[in-house]
């Protein structure tokens, strides 16, 4: 075993053990190989050990790179999304991870119609409202959630968050805790499921596993340091 597949395993180790400890079930919780900056090879090597759910950030990076990749790998979005990146996200991705307002949902939405697909989406709630990051601030996020709840061509799965940064990974457990009450709280409103919550880093995807986090998007304790 490389030292690739040495990482995946050590990562679903513990995905599995904070799961049990919790009372769940670890294949309730989905893997993800954040993926930016890492090359095609990498990728493959990160394929054959068996991830086959992968996250980019820019649409740029990933257009060139996905091409390249193996065909077993599934690709979702979790960066930042510009309105004039849209088509090629639609034509890229099954997943867009960080839709932060309902006016880009909205372009996603008719150019889903266009390209005859239905698209997944996560909402990106800013949890610690910190001012340099993306998503919605929770305060506002029902109101637009509800509009991007009912778009045709968009299929609403769940929330995604960064919360903010803490030396202790311990920090991160109210925020993960608020996400998963407000998804709580979206399922009774909207009368639908949300089943993704998707949160939790190399930093701290454990306490995520915690609070009930069901996607994790893991980038250095897989691959490493990115250059
Ligand atoms: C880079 C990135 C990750 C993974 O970060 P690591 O700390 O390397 O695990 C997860 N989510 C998003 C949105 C990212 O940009």
């Amino acid at each position: 075993m490389n030292q690739l597949h040495e990482n995946i395993e050590t990562v679903l180790g513990r995905i599995g053990d904070a799961a049990r400890a919790a009372g769940r079930v670890p294949e309730e919780i989905i893997l993800m190989g954040a993926s930016k900056k890492q090359d095609p090879e990498r990728i493959d090597e990160a394929v054959q050990a068996g991830l086959c759910l992968f996250g980019e950030n820019r649409i740029q990076e990933a257009k060139q790179k996905i091409p390249l990749c193996s065909s077993r790998a599934q690709w979702e979005f979790i960066g930042h999304l510009q309105t004039n990146k849209v088509r090629e996200a639609v034509a890229f991705f099954s997943c867009i991870q960080s839709v932060d307002s309902s006016r880009l949902a909205a372009e996603l939405d008719q150019e889903a119609d266009k390209q005859g697909k239905v698209l997944r989406v996560c909402v990106e709630i800013n949890v610690g409202g910190e001012g340099a990051k993306h998503g919605l601030l929770p305060e506002n996020a029902e109101s637009e959630i509800e509009l991007v709840a009912r778009m045709r061509r968009l299929e609403l799965v769940g929330l995604m968050t960064v919360p903010p940064f803490t030396v202790d990974p311990e920090g991160s457990r109210p925020y993960f805790a608020k996400l998963r009450e407000m998804r709580d709280r979206l399922e009774i409103k909207l009368g639908l499921k949300l089943p993704v919550l998707s949160m939790g880093m190399s930093h701290d995807y454990v306490q995520a596993v915690a609070e009930g986090s069901t996607l994790v998007r893991v980038g250095t304790a897989i691959f490493g340091g990115r250059s």
